[in-house]
């Protein structure tokens, strides 16, 4: 279960010498953003303030990730190990999460399985509040559900075709094409992959 301020005396501070390290994961795409350190004062302040809070042992002090440069993390919930010596960081980021620009700080491109959906649905939302007239999706988007229905059972009925007819790079094409869709779909009806998934899991205990 995660967190609450009542679990923060039951973890193995001693053992850590006061310090357990926190992985800080996206919580849309799943991404790995960054490693940091907390301490007692570090995680109250992370689960107070819902903003994610480290101990910085260069600066020795709190340190509210983005306190200067602006991209905090939105915290999400905190979840201890098996044996409360390390911390997992369910968040949010407000921007670029690493002080090199990048989102991560282990790089861009790090991100396993299909967790990129969610990068896409980023991409596909940015689109829809600033894309210019010649972004294909700003297009589908402004075009309304219907033309964006129509097209995810067009892409749905190629997908199928290919299945049969083409080989697995033909497949990879049109599953791709289904999935774009798809994503604009879920943006025009304000909805998103956490939805869809959400039922799987369910279905599945
Ligand atoms: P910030 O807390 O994001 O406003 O950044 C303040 C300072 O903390 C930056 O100038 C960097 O020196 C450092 N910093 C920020 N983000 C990171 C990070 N992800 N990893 C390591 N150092 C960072
Ligand atoms: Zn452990
Ligand atoms: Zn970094
Ligand atoms: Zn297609």
């Amino acid at each position: 279960a995660p967190l609450t301020a009542a679990d923060i005396g039951g973890l193995a501070w001693d053992k850590m010498d006061g310090l357990l390290p926190a992985a800080i994961q996206h919580r849309a795409s799943g991404r790995m953003l960054m490693l940091g350190y907390m301490d007692v004062d570090a995680l109250g302040a992370t689960l107070e303030s819902g903003f994610v809070t480290f101990f910085s042992r260069s600066k020795q002090r709190l340190w509210m990730k983005g306190e200067t440069g602006g991209n905090r993390l939105r915290l999400g919930s905190v979840f201890a190990d098996c044996d409360d010596d390390a911390l997992l960081v369910i968040a949010e980021p407000e921007g670029p999460t690493c002080h090199l620009g990048t989102r991560s700080c282990f790089g861009e491109q790090i991100l396993t399985g299909p967790g990129w959906l969610a990068d896409l649905s980023s991409i596909v939302a940015d689109r829809a509040a600033s894309g210019g007239q010649s972004s294909y999706s700003r297009q589908l988007l402004d075009s309304g559900v219907e033309r964006i229905a129509q097209k995810v059972g067009e892409e749905g009925v190629e997908l199928a075709l290919a299945a049969v007819t083409r080989d697995s790079s033909g497949c990879a094409e049109e599953g791709a094409d289904l999935l774009y869709h798809l994503a604009v779909l879920l943006q025009a009806r304000d909805m998103s992959w956490e939805d869809l998934i959400t039922v799987l899991r369910r279905r599945h205990g």
